[in-house]
C-alpha cells in the first residue's frame, strides 16, 4: 500500500511515521519548504520526501493520501487525486484506526485550545494515562505509533475534520460556532457549521456530544439533523435535567443523576465564555468518572492558556491583559464583556470581514480609549470615532503600550484583544503577544 502524504510539518511527519511503522510504502511530499528539523526525523526514519515541489508520478499513484490541514481542497494535486478517485483523509482519520485509545475531539469557533488544555489538566492530573494532540503540540499520529496512551485530548479544527471517513471520537465537544474562515468554505457559513458538525458524523448511541446550547448556529443545526450521540448540554441561561449551567452563582454539571457543583469564584479561569469552556470540560471529566474533589481543585488551579486574556503585569495599579489570541470578533467581545474596570482597547491588524456593530454596546460601557494597530485602522475608526473619547493609530507594539500607558489612570486595565488576524505587522499572534508582554515589561 502507498500511502503519500502531502505536507511536511508536524501533522504530515508523524503520519508519516505511523505509515511507515503499519507497513506502508511512504512518501512525503510539500510544495513549500520541509524545516530542517522534520527532515532530520524523515532521513531517520529512512522515509522518502520531496519538497519545493510536487512531483506528480510519485503522488498520482498512491493508494490513500493524507493531506495536511493547512493545504486547501482547491489545491490543483489535492483535485487532481481527487478526480481520480483516491481517498484523500486527515491525519485524525488515518492514525485512529491504529489505536484502542478512546478521544475525545473538542471543536468550534473560539476556545478549542483554552478548553482542550483544560481537559487534558482534569484527566490527567486525576490520573488517567492520556495524551493531548491535534491542532496541539506533538501530532496524534506519532503518539500512536508509539502507542503509549490509553485516551487522547484532541482540538480538532475544521480542517481536521473535513478529511474524516470513519472517526469518531467517543466525546466530542463543540464549543460555539460563529463565521470563520470562510474563504475555505466558498464563502457559506452553512458549509462551515456543516464541517464542525462533522465531529458527531459516525457517532453512536454510546457516545456523547456536549454543546453549547445558547448558540444559535448549534441550536439551528440540532433542529434540522440527527445525531445518535447522546447530547449533554451546556448553558449560562438554561438549566437542565441533564448537562452543565450556571444557577446561583454556582456551575452545576448533572450526568447520570449525579451532581457536581461548585462556586464560579472559585474556578480559576475568568470572564463568562472561559465559564463555557469550564462547563464543557467539567461535563467531560464527569463522563470519565473523575472524583469530585478532583474536579475541583483542578478546576481552582488552572491558569488558563498563553496569549488567552492572560494577566500579564500590573503597573502603577494598571492591568495589562495579553488576548492576542483574539483573532475574530466574537473572541474580542468575551475579552470586553469580562472586563470590569475602564479599560484601553488595543485592537485593528488584518481584517477578516468584521462587523464591529456586536462589539458597540461594550465598547461604550468599558472603553476609555483605543489604539489602532494595524496597517489599515479605517474601519475601527469609522464604527468607534464618535463612540470613544480618545482614538490613535500606532505602527509597532512598542508605541502601542507605551500610548496605552499614557492613556490610563489608576485602577484602569489595558487590553490587547485585536479582533483580527496579524499578518500585516507580525509574524503570528504569538508574535504579537510576545511582543506586547516584551513592552509591558520595558515601560
Ligand atoms: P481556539 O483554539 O478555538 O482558537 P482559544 O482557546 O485559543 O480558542 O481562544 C481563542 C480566543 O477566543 C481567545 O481570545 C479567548 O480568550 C477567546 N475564547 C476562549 N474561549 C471562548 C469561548 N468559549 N467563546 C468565545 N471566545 C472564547
Amino acid at each position: 500500500m502507498r500511502l503519500v502524504v502531502l505536507g511536511g510539518g508536524e501533522s504530515g511527519v508523524g503520519t508519516a511515521i505511523l505509515g511507515k511503522e503499519k507497513g506502508y510504502d511512504v512518501f512525503v511530499s510539500d510544495f513549500g519548504k520541509i524545516k530542517e528539523n522534520y527532515k532530520e526525523v524523515l532521513i531517520s526514519n529512512g522515509i522518502d520526501f520531496e519538497d519545493e515541489r510536487h512531483t506528480e508520478d510519485l503522488i498520482l499513484n498512491a493508494d490513500v493520501v493524507m493531506k495536511s490541514p493547512g493545504i486547501p481542497e482547491k489545491a490543483p494535486i489535492v483535485k487532481k487525486l481527487i478526480e481520480r478517485g483516491i481517498p484523500v483523509i486527515s491525519e485524525i482519520e488515518f492514525a485512529a484506526p491504529f489505536t484502542r485509545a478512546i478521544t475525545i475531539g473538542i471543536t468550534g469557533s473560539n476556545g478549542k485550545t483554552t478548553t482542550t488544555m483544560l481537559v487534558y489538566h482534569l484527566l490527567k492530573s486525576a490520573g488517567l494515562n492520556v495524551g493531548l494532540g491535534g491542532n496541539i503540540g506533538k501530532s496524534f499520529a506519532q503518539q500512536v505509533a508509539e502507542d503509549k496512551f490509553d485516551s487522547y485530548v484532541l482540538e480538532l479544527s475544521s480542517f481536521q475534520l473535513d478529511g474524516i471517513v470513519d472517526y469518531k471520537p467517543h466525546i466530542a465537544i463543540i464549543t460555539n460556532i460563529s463565521p470563520d474562515h470562510l474563504d475555505r468554505y466558498d464563502y457559506k457559513y452553512e458549509n462551515y457549521i456543516d464541517s464542525k458538525f462533522r465531529i458527531t458524523m459516525n457517532q453512536t448511541e454510546d457516545d456523547y456530544l456536549i454543546y453549547d446550547a445558547d448558540d444559535e448556529a448549534i441550536a439551528e443545526w440540532l433542529k434540522n439533523n440527527t445525531t445518535k450521540a447522546k447530547l449533554i448540554p451546556f448553558s449560562l441561561t438554561k438549566t437542565f435535567n441533564e448537562g452543565a449551567f450556571i444557577k446561583n452563582n454556582n456551575m452545576e454539571v448533572i450526568i447520570n443523576q449525579d451532581e457536581f457543583k461548585m462556586e464560579t469564584e472559585s474556578i480559576a479561569l475568568e470572564g463568562k465564555h472561559n465559564m463555557k469552556n469550564a462547563m464543557a470540560a467539567t461535563s467531560v471529566a464527569k463522563l470519565m468518572q473523575i472524583r469530585k474533589a478532583t474536579i475541583r481543585e483542578s478546576l481552582s488551579n488552572f491558569q488558563g492558556v498563553e496569549h488567552r486574556l492572560e494577566k500579564v503585569l500590573k503597573i502603577q495599579n494598571v492591568q495589562y491583559i495579553n488576548d492576542s489570541k483574539a483573532t475574530n470578533v466574537n473572541a474580542t467581545f468575551f475579552a470586553l464583556d469580562s472586563m470590569n474596570s475602564p479599560t484601553v482597547w488595543i485592537v485593528g491588524g488584518v481584517d477578516k470581514g468584521n462587523d464591529y456593530n456586536e462589539l458597540m454596546s461594550l465598547v461604550r460601557e468599558k472603553v476609555k480609549a483605543i489604539v489602532c494597530l494595524g496597517v489599515d485602522n479605517k474601519k475601527i475608526i469609522d464604527a468607534f470615532g464618535n463612540v470613544v473619547d480618545m482614538m490613535i493609530e500606532v505602527s509597532n507594539m512598542n508605541d502601542a503600550v507605551r500610548m496605552a500607558q499614557r492613556l490610563t489612570e489608576k485602577g484602569d486595565t489595558v487590553l490587547l484583544s485585536p479582533a483580527c488576524a496579524s499578518f500585516d505587522l507580525f509574524e503570528n499572534y504569538e508574535d504579537r503577544g510576545n511582543q506586547f508582554k516584551q513592552a509591558v515589561q520595558n515601560l
